[in-house]
């Protein structure tokens, strides 16, 4: 249950005076629905309104507030002219502009005869001080309201500054007083205040310093969260690492085999984590380990052998994949080989049919299947195991934290192995992963030609096409991959068919299209069409689809490559990287084409090494991006950038670790009031499920 304390701030945010139903929606894209919400959504700049000169004194091009008396009004005496107000203090004369605005309301602000306080940009016009559209008009009490360094947040079309200082001004006065979570010498030692008194500083920021992440209060704020992350993540860890896991150690024949079957030899780092993973199955705890590896570095073979140890036992394995397609890619791959052992391995996914499910539910009850491939919503259903005891789920980044959480917290005994092929920098695991155990294939097999990739205007399409042209009739096959523009998928799809179609035009029937908006069933047959050559090009609008196996497939043209993240841009190419020949990527990048986008390119054409690209993404835009989407567990921090407090993440690894020995269910005061703090960030399934009381 959530702390009473905070009920005020899970309200929703219409109870906001002045959030109407229009707006409501602006704000919940803006910042969410929530009270909490607004209060994260921090100040991004200031306005400061300090400089009060007197009229002669005023340097132009400064927002400035001046107070003088209002002398005459020059309405303007055709449509296109402003209407002019001329004020004065005691040192000269002003003239305020305003741009088709009814006379009657500047009449009524602006009353002739009267002191008023005025505060905007000024120019310099013939001589005379100027002020087009002041942002503020007021009378002299309300100066002190005015005079001031004014919060500017974050905004959206819709919603005004004013408006957002106003709701969120509400929204402060709502938060009570919070109990202190923080070790209070640590606190001391950081020269950190309070939460209450860090929020409100960070809304009322004086100077530009005040805005820096590395200010205190935002210090603070920061690692409130990152503390949250990172005793969520222990909690959960400290649970499942207590309960008793089986000791899978099979006699190795079946693996034996397997190495006799494949075509080629293990890697080093296949091995090397093979070793890691074999351990940590025979450990008599629950195993909950995840495997890194770049894209093609072999990590479905290691799965494979890691299930097949479990097989050894006499025990059942399954593999969850993200998607049916690329399920259906893992049986095509372990079947055979599965096969060869005299193994059993079956696929379960939405569109197996009833009968055949059937009598894949009931074998699979009996024992008779060794290896169940299918996708997450496979462990929704009540698909009855005989006796399964370890779990792949190989997330290709698709996985939020919250789904891992609850899946380690299903099952009997099950040892789980978590695969993702998204290089994830350290500081990176740790927010995302805890101190889950770890292993990394930090080497692809070898004799794999690089990807020659090229950075090219898009302006250069045609050379693009014509090359494109050459390689097709030498039979290649390649991607074209259209961008997502944001907010408005209609268009992109608009944009993806009008693409389909112009190279239609050039390579008639050879072209494919798959998008989003595709049923799975037209999804999986136009990928057909493409891993049978039918089609050998294939244009796409999302990177879901792209993620399927097809080594022939050695081009891949990406359009606006500058909209997409690095991380994004390496998955994507990982797809033409699969087989020996040599691949070529051609990024097409359109303008305006800003500094770091630039770089990203260049980083991408210097280099294919995974981890280094994923490094420089960090570098270039914080971790809060990392894979463009919320869903992939990275980009749940509010408060915290990853590029400027990685420091903190480390020292709220460690305060957790510490916390849970000396407190394990949070039951003292600091522990009660870390509570308020796991439910105050939205972490409070790691309460609920592991924590009594
Ligand atoms: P990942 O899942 O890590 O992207 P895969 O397991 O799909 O990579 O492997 C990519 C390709 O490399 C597959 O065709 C696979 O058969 C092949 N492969 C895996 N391990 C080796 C190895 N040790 N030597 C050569 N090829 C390998
Ligand atoms: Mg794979």
């Amino acid at each position: 249950m959530r702390p009473e304390i905070l009920y005020p701030l899970f309200c929703g945010i219409e109870t906001i005076k002045g959030i109407g139903e229009r707006s409501h929606k602006l704000a919940v894209k803006l910042f969410g629905d929530k009270i909490v919400d607004m209060l994260w959504h921090l100040p991004s700049g200031i306005i400061d309104r300090r400089y009060a000169p007197k009229i002669i004194n005023a340097v132009p091009g400064k927002i400035t507030t001046i107070t003088a008396k209002v002398i005459e009004h020059l309405p303007p005496k055709t449509s296109k002219q402003p209407y002019k107000v001329i004020m004065a203090d005691d040192t000269a004369e002003m003239m305020l502009i305003f741009f088709k605005v009814y006379a009657d309301s500047i009449k009524k602000n602006l009353p002739v005869g009267e002191i008023r306080v005025v505060s905007g940009k000024t120019e310099s016009f013939n001589g005379m001080l100027q002020m087009s559209h002041p942002d503020f008009i007021g009378k002299l009490s309300e100066i002190d309201d005015i005079k001031k360094v004014e919060t500017v947040y974050p905004l959206t079309a819709g919603i005004s500054n004013k408006m957002l200082n106003r709701w969120i001004k509400q929204a402060l006065q709502r938060v009570p007083v919070l109990p202190e979570w923080l070790n209070a010498d640590y606190l001391k030692q950081q020269n950190w205040q309070s939460f209450n008194h860090s929020l409100l500083t960070a809304h009322n920021p004086q100077t530009y310093q005040d805005l820096e992440p590395s200010a205190p209060s935002r210090m603070r704020l920061a690692y409130d969260e990152l503390l949250a992350n990172q005793l969520a993540l222990a909690i959960v860890r400290q649970r499942v690492k207590k309960q008793a896991g089986r000791q899978i150690c099979g006699d190795g024949k079946l693996r034996q085999k397997m190495l006799q079957i494949l075509p080629f030899k293990l890697t080093l780092a296949q091995k090397k984590v093979l070793t890691e993973i074999y351990a940590d199955q025979k450990a008599p705890y629950r195993m909950l380990r995840l495997l890194q590896g770049d894209v093609g570095s072999g990590k479905t073979i290691v799965a494979l052998f890691s299930m097949l140890n479990a097989v050894e036992c006499g025990l059942q394995s399954a593999i969850m994949a993200p998607t049916e397609i690329l399920a259906k890619q893992h049986l095509e791959t372990m079947r055979p080989l599965c096969e060869k052992l005299g193994i059993r391995a079956e696929l379960l996914c939405g569109k197996t049919k009833a009968k055949q499910r059937a009598q894949i539910l009931s074998d699979l009850a009996e024992g008779k299947i060794n290896i169940l491939i299918g996708t997450h919503a496979l462990f929704q259903e009540s698909v009855c195991f005989k006796n399964l005891a370890y779990i792949v789920v190989d997330e290709q980044h698709r996985f939020g934290v919250q789904q891992r959480l609850s899946l380690s917290a299903k099952g009997d005994k099950v040892d789980i192995l978590v695969m993702t092929a998204t290089p994830i920098p350290r500081t990176l695991v740790l927010t995302a992963y805890g101190d889950m155990e770890y292993s990394k294939i930090d080497q692809v097999p070898k004799g794999r030609k690089p990807v020659d990739t090229r950075v090219v205007p898009l302006n250069k399409i045609n050379d693009v096409v014509a090359g494109l042209k050459r390689k097709l009739d030498n039979g290649t096959r390649a991607y074209w991959v259209c961008p997502l523009v944001e907010e408005s998928e209609k268009s992109d799809l608009a944009a993806a068919v009008e693409r389909y179609e112009s190279l239609s035009k050039i390579f008639g029937n050879q072209v494919g299209l798959v998008h989003g908006k595709m049923k799975e069933k037209d999804k999986d047959e136009v990928m057909e069409k493409f891993k049978s050559g039918i089609f050998k090009l294939l244009v796409a609008t999302t990177v879901i689809e792209v993620g399927v196996n097809v080594p022939e497939a050695t081009v891949m043209v990406v359009e606006h490559a500058e909209r997409f993240g690095l991380a994004q841009l390496h998955q994507l190419r990982g797809r033409i990287k699969r087989g020996f020949e040599a691949s070529n990527c051609i990024l097409m990048y359109g303008y305006p084409l800003s500094e770091t986008s630039r770089e990203r390119l260049n980083i991408m054409r210097d280099t294919e090494d995974g981890f280094l690209i994923a490094e420089k993404d960090l570098d270039l835009r914080g971790g809060g991006e990392i894979l463009g989407n919320r869903q992939s567990g990275f980009s749940e921090f509010r408060l915290a950038d990853m590029a400027i407090h990685k420091n903190l993440l480390l020292t709220a690894y460690k305060d957790a670790q510490m916390i849970l020995q000396l407190d394990p269910n949070l039951e003292t005061e600091r522990g009660k009031a870390l509570r308020v703090l796991l439910y105050l960030f939205e972490r409070d399934d790691a309460v609920k499920t592991y924590i009594s009381g």
